[in-house]
């Protein structure tokens, strides 16, 4: 059998191991250090517009960090993306709060404009007005940044962009993780780069910034002995988990064009196939670092095939593929909160299916793809 080929896995550059043994000399082996500081430095540098970035243990911890700096609290309603990774809803369950789900637009898959603002309307009509907004960046597609922030402006509501998947994205020239009011980024293993767990929050100024690290390392006021006035968390980043950040930032703008020479490759491929089309830039405007590149197939055009069939003749080949992120109003666990839209999502999740599209894959990876490809496709000939 042929190795495994994974959707998105793990690309070491080859420097990590310096951080990570000069750790283990020093014995900073500990959730503060060097790397910390060093990693967020690195990050800060990379996404400019000033930004104060806090390293943490895990993007969702961020998320969690972020709602409680926004002061979301319990039965208060924070809208969300509904077309995304569970972990962009889950901290608002943490808080006792309330999702309200919003739908995806067909160019980025993303925020809808209009329906967030039927969301907003009517949960303000309702007598509550949402305490964020959650923007996600899916697949490393930047959201319709500008309609979305005239929108929160407008009723003068946080956006919190999830920005997980799109670490080295822009937007008009400016760095997802920087377009919201507050952003988190995540370093999981199948992230564009990886800590091996990790995430961050990535705040305007620094005293957010602070608190955020505050929260993080147990709420502990300055005294000699221990002492609290708030509830605190363990999510700080470990020095050694910082050390592996620190290479994988030497190599991101490297591994960004891999990916999306990666997805070139697949818009090149489906560009003569009938029926499928490639997730892909509105404009250029949007500059996605394509961390995993996505399909929609039509069964009608596509002689009645679905993207499960080609999910499992990839499986047969040991090759890795996925359906679209299923969108948080059809899961079990969510399903009193309130949705808005359109059922764009839902059709995307019934139809879509994300490829592999890690830095990594060789030439010979894709050519053992291409053949699955050709002959799952190979109808298309006649
Ligand atoms: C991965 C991911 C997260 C969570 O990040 P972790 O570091 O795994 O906790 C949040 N949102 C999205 C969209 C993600 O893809």
């Amino acid at each position: 059998m042929n190795n495994k080929i994974w959707l998105s896995s793990p690309h070491m550059g080859g420097t990590e191991k310096n951080y990570v043994d000069e750790a283990f000399e020093t014995n900073w082996v500990a959730p503060l250090g060097p790397n910390v500081n060093g990693f967020e430095a690195d990050l800060e540098n990379y996404l400019k517009e000033n930004v104060h970035v806090g390293a943490l243990s895990s993007g969702t911890a961020a998320l969690h960090l972020a709602l409680i700096l926004l002061g979301v609290k319990e039965g208060d309603e924070v809208i969300c993306q509904s077309m995304t990774f569970a972990a962009s809803a889950n901290p608002i369950a943490y808080m006792g709060a309330i999702p309200v789900f919003v739908d995806s637009e067909i160019d980025t898959w993303n925020l809808n404009p209009k329906a967030l603002e039927e969301a907003i309307v009517d949960r303000i009509a309702k007598g509550k007005k949402p305490k964020a907004v959650i923007g996600v960046h899916l697949y490393g597609m930047p959201f319709k940044t500008d309609e979305i922030i005239e929108i929160c402006k407008k009723y003068d509501i946080p956006l919190v962009e999830d920005s997980a998947e799109a670490l080295g994205s822009t937007y008009k020239g400016r760095k997802c993780g920087t377009l919201g009011d507050m952003a988190i980024l995540s370093f999981n293993g199948n992230k564009i780069i990886t800590t091996s767990g990790g995430g961050a929050i990535v705040c305007k100024n620094k005293e957010i910034k602070d608190k955020a690290v505050f929260l993080s390392t147990q709420a502990r006021d300055n005294a000699p002995h221990y002492q609290h006035s708030e509830i605190g968390y363990n999510y700080r980043m470990s020095n050694i988990c910082a050390g592996i950040g620190r290479g994988q930032m030497e190599v991101l703008d490297k591994h960004v064009n891999l990916r999306r020479d990666m997805n070139k490759w697949y818009a090149d491929y489906f560009a003569t196939i009938k029926g499928v089309s490639v997730l892909s830039e509105p404009n250029t405007d949007y500059h996605s670092n394509h961390w995993l590149t996505a399909i929609v197939m039509e069964p009608d055009l596509c002689g009645g095939k679905t993207r499960e069939d080609l999910r499992l003749a990839l499986e047969t080949a040991n090759i890795e593929s996925r359906p679209l992120w299923k969108p948080m109003h059809l899961q079990p666990v969510f399903r009193e909160a309130p949705y808005y839209g359109e059922k764009v999502a839902e059709k995307l999740f019934e139809k879509g299916l994300c490829l592999p599209s890690g830095s990594n894959l060789s030439e010979a990876d894709r050519t053992r793809i291409k053949m699955v490809l050709e002959d799952f496709f190979k109808y298309t000939e006649s």
